[in-house]
């Protein structure tokens, strides 16, 4: 399918074309069509599969056919999103797919002084887009009123759920007139959010998309089993490689991630951390100048990274294996959007052994094992390759399952990779 047979506008198609959009994802060829008709929709789907084109798209045409750039600037359409990171980039998606419009938006959240966002709010828009705190709070400084809103999208509802946001978007939904058109999104649907739902739709249409473990089909996986101790090498040894441009790195740890910065530094590398000790501004810079280029890797934590979107992404490492299986669907997802292939390197210590395991459950598939590093980890037997200077190499029993004939043997055949 392409864009065309979605009966979008030619501003609306000249833009994706600009964005570089070849074909619709699976969301947005279904939800674009629920949207145009002015039905409500349940959404089941996870950041990474095109859901904010899949309703930005259709709002943007819905808005324009009302006239809406002539007529009076107040706020027809309220998207709420979890967290800042989200929010911006959902105001970038309706500046990118709106750019030939002349619909306006703006971005509210909080943790930043409210001036500059209350000055925009005071010019006029079309869409608002925000976090719920900050919407209560400069809705009950009377800079907000939701009366005119004809639209409604909730985006991420499970994660509002796990943030503790669940009260703040009732409290929000209490004030949208009942007469609208409501989006509603979540990557899951527990009970909870499964009751919400029904409490604030009428007769939705349902979408649903990939499953979060069948994201991980798009992405080229690969572990290297190693000592904690040499994790900060092997990240080192790893980054030697141009080919990664840009890479995400996902600790356990706000400690763990500030540690690695410190190490990459100390080898000229440039990379920040982003996790939820730094300031709001702080991680917004990260963000952007990892967006721009200016650095080569970002350190995140799980929280922070969830839902960070950077075109382009090609590698993603887990520099420590996550504890829960569904987190590590989640930060390969980062990488391999909307279709594009991406790669993941996972480092493996003794320790994370059970929880890798678990990981291969979920996902269901093989993933690459990367013998031939210098750093291979002392309890597995793995031939040390290109030692560091004045180590001997050293061969010592295998105690990871299932490595011992088949990578001697791929040593023989001078094949350092074998699948789990
Ligand atoms: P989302 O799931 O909304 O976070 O989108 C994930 C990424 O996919 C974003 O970087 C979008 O720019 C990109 N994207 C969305 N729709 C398409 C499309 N039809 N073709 C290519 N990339 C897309």
């Amino acid at each position: 399918m392409t864009f065309n047979e979605l009966n979008l506008i030619a501003p609306i198609l000249q833009a994706l074309e600009t964005e570089g959009y070849k074909q619709p994802t699976p969301i947005q060829e279904q939800a674009i069509p629920i949207v145009l008709r002015q039905h409500d929709l349940l959404g089941c789907a996870q950041t990474g599969t095109g859901k904010t084109a899949a309703f930005a798209i259709p709002i943007l045409q819905l808005l324009h056919a009302q006239h809406a750039e002539r007529a009076h600037r107040h706020i027809k359409v309220l998207v709420l999103t979890p967290t800042r990171e989200l929010a911006i980039q959902i105001g970038e998606s309706f500046a990118a797919y709106g750019r030939n419009l002349k619909l306006k938006h703006t971005v509210i959240f909080g943790g930043v002084p409210q001036g500059s966002q209350v000055q925009a709010l005071n010019r006029g828009i079309d869409i608002l887009i925000a976090t719920p705190g900050r919407l209560l709070d400069l809705m009950g400084q009377g800079y907000i009123h939701l009366k005119d809103i004809g639209i409604f999208v909730l985006d991420e509802a499970d994660r509002m759920l796990d943030m503790g946001f669940i009260h703040d978007v009732k409290r929000v939904v209490a004030q949208l007139p009942h007469k609208r058109q409501t989006l509603f999104f979540s990557a899951t649907m527990p009970p909870e959010i499964q009751k919400l739902a029904n409490t604030i739709l009428v007769k939705p249409e349902h979408v649903a998309v990939a499953p979060p473990a069948t994201t991980a089909e798009l992405v080229d996986q690969s572990v290297f089993f190693v000592d904690k101790k040499d994790k900060r090498q092997l990240l080192h040894h790893v980054l030697q490689d141009p080919a990664i441009k840009r890479v995400l790195v996902f600790t356990r740890t706000k400690h763990g991630a500030d540690k690695v910065v410190k190490d990459l530094h100390k080898v000229s590398i440039t990379a920040e951390a982003i996790h939820g000790n730094k300031s709001q501004n702080a991680r917004q810079r990260a963000l952007s100048n990892f967006k721009d280029g200016k650095i080569r890797a970002l350190i995140a934590t799980d929280i922070a990274a969830r839902g960070i979107d950077v075109d382009l992404l090609s590698h993603v490492i887990n520099y420590e294996i996550p504890e829960v299986p569904e987190t590590y669907v989640h930060r390969i997802g980062r990488t391999g959007r909307a279709g594009a292939s991406g790669i993941a390197y996972s480092f493996c210590d003794n320790e994370e052994m059970p929880d890798w395991r678990n990981i291969l459950k979920l996902i269901a598939r093989s993933v690459n094992v990367i013998n031939n590093h210098p750093y291979p980890m002392a309890a597995t037997g793995q031939v040390k390759i290109n030692p560091p200077k004045n180590k001997e190499v050293v061969e010592r029993p295998n105690a990871v399952p299932g490595s011992g004939a088949r990578q001697s043997n791929n040593r023989r055949n001078g094949n350092q990779r074998r699948t789990w």
